[in-house]
């Protein structure tokens, strides 16, 4: 059983988080459902390989810090992971009990743990290792540039971390809705690095306040790790019109005035979608997060269209299920052709698609159905088309970084680690080095990054890293050791 939503009438007028606090009861009965596999495919659908049947175990038995303690000692932020990954795609979308009953609830027991564990007082301030005498630069506070963080700290450097936002956390804070992720729940993540000496910069831009080789002659080594932000453009007919905005603006400056800032642009309607008849364009989690967040900002009515349908959209089903329940109309296998208005959009005109045969990567192409036109009432339009990496060579006034055909920053073609750039001692992770991704793919990418630069600074090998890279590794062997495996 997954942890009870609140109604969605309930739902429509706030933005705190949708599921209901599960029972120790609820997570008993989740744990004991775990067959112990001898080969865990949970685990290989986890980006962080989770030891998972071993701290489900651990939860059936009743010892919960010590589960709680074997998920931290893979994963940096398991509350987090635990509400936002699409885990239907990943760890419990490779149950093997998934099949009839439903797989085993693994992002809902994570989630539990970790946040009993705060409630209790089981996390402990990270332990900064013997100081190597030595510094590194992470430009980006979000999941990948944290986590690298968390563990550089743990290595002994003295870590500086650069953002040009006002907050840390990157999308966990500016992009992500706070139905989805609490921002108190990331809070608490940063100030735990704060209270470990690691040093936030923020509202610092890198390209503006210092280049990538100021930065370089200050570190020993740096992170890249800035994320995707350029997004995808829509030109049609009247795209320019007033009204019509990108999806991350709208949702950068909701979050903002959520935690309580005053934002001139919201005040004056132009990111506010109160009383007024919102189109969101896209199939993806990000048009997901504008129509559930239109919908709590008192919309007048919320359509989203897209061009192919549901069984083909980008999107997370149980998203998309959330905001059916909301109160979103979904105008699918329609693709928007322009926009009507004079200065201001107020009509967004779209077609029919059916789907034709597919195309190379199997996904059967949309084609325009003849005579199909129709307009939508729209005074607010939101592009969710996706994001692509911004010029990072330019930006940072460093014209030999070395990018790829998507303009992502090419990695792992030196020997010295598959984070490694082509400058010395300059690396990257998340994003902006695999493309729009996932947070838990960015942790891991930060992860592996800091025991890369950790052996570049030190050549020492693997194996020796593995004390302070494992805190939770005494509560491996035991259950290692234990039957039912
Ligand atoms: P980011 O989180 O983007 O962080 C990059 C940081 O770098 C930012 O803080 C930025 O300010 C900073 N930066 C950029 N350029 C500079 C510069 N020049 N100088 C200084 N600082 C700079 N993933 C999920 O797993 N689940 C979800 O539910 C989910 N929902 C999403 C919803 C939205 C709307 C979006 C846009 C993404 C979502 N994602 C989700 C994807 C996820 O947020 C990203 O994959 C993840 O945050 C990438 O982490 P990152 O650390 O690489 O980059
Ligand atoms: Fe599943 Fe994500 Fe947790 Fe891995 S980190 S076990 S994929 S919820
Ligand atoms: Fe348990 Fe499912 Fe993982 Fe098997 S695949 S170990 S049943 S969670």
């Amino acid at each position: 059983m997954r942890p009870e939503k609140r109604p969605a009438l309930d739902r429509q007028g706030d933005f705190a988080e949708i599921y209901q606090p599960w029972s120790h009861q609820a997570l008993a009965e989740q744990a004991e459902r775990c067959s112990q596999c001898g080969i865990p495919f949970c685990q290989s659908g986890c980006p962080l390989s989770n030891n998972i049947p071993d701290w489900l175990r651990l939860a059936a038995e009743g010892r919960e810090e010590e589960a709680y303690r074997l998920s931290a000692a893979t994963n940096p932020m398991p509350e987090i992971c635990g509400r936002i990954c699409p885990q239907d795609r990943l760890c419990e979308g490779s149950c093997v009990i998934d099949k009839g009953f439903g797989s085993v609830t693994i992002g809902a027991v994570e989630k539990y743990l970790t946040d009993k564990a705060f409630e209790n007082g089981w996390v402990d301030n990270i332990q900064a290792g013997k100081s190597q005498g030595k510094s590194v630069g992470i430009i980006g506070a979000g999941p990948a540039g944290l986590a690298a963080a968390e563990q550089l700290c743990r290595y002994g450097y003295f870590v500086h971390i650069y953002d040009r936002h006002d907050r840390a956390g990157g999308m966990l804070v500016y992009g992500i809705p706070e139905f989805k992720l609490e921002k108190q729940i990331v809070a608490r993540r940063i100030s735990r690095l704060e209270k470990a000496g690691i040093k936030f910069h923020l509202n610092f831009l890198v390209g503006q306040d210092a280049s990538l080789d100021q930065l370089r002659a200050k570190h020993d080594v740096i992170l890249i790790a800035t994320g995707t932000y350029k997004a995808r453009a829509l030109n049609i007919d009247g795209s320019h019109l007033d009204g019509i905005v990108p999806a991350l603006d709208y949702l950068t400056i909701s979050n903002k005035v959520v935690l309580g800032d005053k934002v001139d642009a919201y005040d004056d309607g132009t990111f506010n979608a109160k009383d007024r008849d919102v189109v969101v364009i896209g199939g993806g989690d990000t048009a997901m997060d504008c129509v559930r967040t239109a919908i709590r900002q008192g919309a007048a009515s919320v359509h989203c269209l897209y061009r192919r349908d549901m069984d083909n959209m980008p999107g997370s089903r149980a998203e998309v299920q959330n905001a059916l329940e909301e109160g979103v109309r979904f105008m699918w296998l329609s693709a928007p052709v322009g926009f009507e208005g004079d200065n201001k959009v107020t009509g967004t005109q779209a077609i029919k698609m059916e789907l034709g045969p597919a195309d190379q990567d199997g996904r059967r192409r949309p084609q325009e159905v003849d005579g199909s036109l129709f307009t939508i009432k729209s005074d607010l339009v939101i592009t969710a088309l996706g994001f692509e990496a911004e010029d990072i060579p330019s930006q940072f006034d460093a014209p030999d970084l070395a990018t790829t055909a998507w303009g992502t920053i090419e990695c792992g073609n030196n020997g010295v680690g598959d984070r490694a750039t082509n400058i010395e001692g300059v690396f990257a992770a998340g994003d902006i080095s695999r493309g729009p991704s996932l947070v838990v793919e960015a942790l891991k990418e930060g992860r592996d990054a800091a025991r890369q630069m950790h052996r570049y600074l030190t050549h020492t090998d693997d194996a020796s890293l593995d004390p302070v890279d494992e805190p939770g590794a005494d509560y491996f062997s035991p259950i290692k050791a234990g039957v039912g495996r």
